[in-house]
């Protein structure tokens, strides 16, 4: 179904349109070398995955692993929840983001809990769990750095791994420093240090602790969560109660299949061959253990997910939110995850964020108004499906959704394109207007290059680089 989403729409929750928001970002250069120095250091890693693991070859594994998942997913879905309920742990359905939220304020409210220690987790982010519990009056502290940088700056996550990345060493020390009401050295051990004191006196204090969920293991109701930084280890152990929040997408058949996904995601997500920390946990502490929690909540949140299994958008389920795709996207690398005004930005958020927002209690998936324009922050180059390490074709679903976009500036476009393919069809119109494009980007090309000042809405493409009037251009 077609609908006609406004365009320029403005989040209720993040400042200005997508276009605003881009535009800034690619104005900011501090942002652009913050996002251009991780990046470069993801991709070298990655690559060096592939040259000494073949990540690529393990890709098709995973591929077939997750398309496998996705389509049994109500019986692993089933089996899971029978295993974990045998564990003693209690499994709850949640149709949606607000209902998950109500049961974790729920449980808070009747254990009593007035603090809660989160761990990183892309499923809270996305239902606003962290709003929901400080609308009740619980305190929630993230415990992840990046998290933890975040909440103090009062943002979302710029990249599903590493949230903050689109800030740098001064700035995070300027928030530190804000937060303690004292001068914070500036190098990043004593930073690090600095969060760790903070931190400490959290976890031990803390009645709930909330995680997320990386993986799922049906066959003997585990969930594996993982970490670089050792503090979902502590979310997940030390206070009395335990809730993980898992996508409902997140689950896998076996131990074989989870040992192939555990070894792709770090490889793919930041060039590392092994995560730091994979924690499993099947369960709440059985009698005789001396660690864990007493009670474990398993949440799990379709939020939209069953709406799109059986529909052209089924294969982004497979995602295991290894960020890849995202910082291999030119787009991304330009305005990071902040623009997109979504926990979820990059290729996949784009594909996912409007889905997901629009999700229904039943019939096909539909796009959300407020984010509709989303799939259209994309070049469409393919290097997100290439990075990819469960090969979903991001681009292909990237151009699915736009085609269900009609905005009247789609409209434009789209007949602004459709006239000229009818002109090139014409050898004579095509020669012509390549011969008129040639000789207009001579006259105003200075030496090869034409470095801004194309007309009306093609200035936009020079705004930001140098159009060469010549093939091979000069360097
Ligand atoms: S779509 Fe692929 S590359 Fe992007 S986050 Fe998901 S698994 Fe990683």
């Amino acid at each position: 179904m077609r609908r006609d989403p406004p365009t320029g729409v403005v989040y209720p929750d993040v400042e200005g349109t997508l276009r605003e928001r881009t535009v800034e970002a690619l104005r900011d250069a501090e942002l652009g070398g913050n996002l251009r120095t991780a990046a470069a250091g993801w991709t070298a890693g990655r690559d060096l995955m592939r040259e000494e693991y073949g990540l690529d070859e393990m890709r098709a594994r995973a591929r077939e692993i997750r398309r496998g998942n996705i389509r049994r997913l109500p019986e692993l879905l089933d089996r899971l929840e029978d295993r974990v309920r045998e564990h003693g742990g209690t499994v709850v359905h949640a149709a949606d983001g607000l209902a998950a939220c109500r049961y974790v304020v729920d449980l808070a409210r009747a254990r009593g809990a007035g603090l809660v220690a989160k761990s990183k987790s892309m499923a809270t982010e996305e239902i606003k769990l962290n709003e929901a519990l400080a609308e009740a009056g619980i305190e929630v502290v993230e415990t992840d750095l990046g998290e933890w940088i975040l909440q103090l700056a009062g943002q979302h996550p710029s990249h599903i791994i590493a949230p903050a990345v689109h800030l740098n060493r001064d700035q995070v020390a300027d928030l530190f420093a804000r937060e303690s009401g004292g001068p914070v050295p500036r190098d990043r051990e004593a930073l690090v240090a600095h969060a760790r004191r903070r931190l400490r006196e959290k976890f031990a204090a803390a009645e709930i602790g909330v995680s997320g969920v990386n993986l799922a293991v049906a066959e003997t109701g585990t969930i594996c969560v993982v970490e670089n930084e050792g503090n979902a280890r502590l979310v997940t152990a030390l206070p009395r109660i335990h809730v993980a929040v898992m996508g409902m997408e997140r689950v896998v058949a076996d131990w074989d299949e989870a040992a192939h996904i555990l070894q792709v995601l770090p490889m793919a997500a930041i060039g590392q061959d092994a995560a730091n920390y994979v924690n499993l946990i099947t369960g709440p502490r059985r009698p005789g253990e001396a660690d864990g929690p007493e009670e474990f909540h398993l949440v799990i949140v379709d939020g939209g997910r069953g709406a799109l299994r059986g529909s052209e958008f089924e294969e982004a389920l497979s995602c295991i939110r290894c960020g890849a795709c995202l910082y291999s996207c030119p787009m991304w690398r330009g305005v990071g995850g902040q623009a997109y005004g979504s926990p979820y930005s990059g290729p996949i958020g784009a594909v996912i964020t409007p889905l997901l927002e629009g999700a229904r209690p039943s019939g096909p998936p539909r796009l959300e108004a407020r984010s509709a324009e989303m799939p259209f922050l994309s070049s469409l180059c393919g290097a997100c499906h290439e990075a990819c390490p469960v090969g979903i074709p991001l681009h292909d679903l990237l151009v699915r959704a736009r085609a269900r976009v009609s905005t009247p500036e789609q409209r434009r476009i789209r007949h602004a394109f459709r006239l000229w393919s009818r002109l090139w069809r014409h050898p004579a119109a095509y020669r012509l207007s390549v011969r008129a494009a040639r000789l207009g980007l001579r006259l105003g090309g200075r030496r090869g290059w034409l470095r801004r000042g194309l007309p009306g809405p093609l200035g936009a493409w020079t705004d930001q680089r140098d159009l060469p009037t010549r093939w091979p251009p000069r360097t």
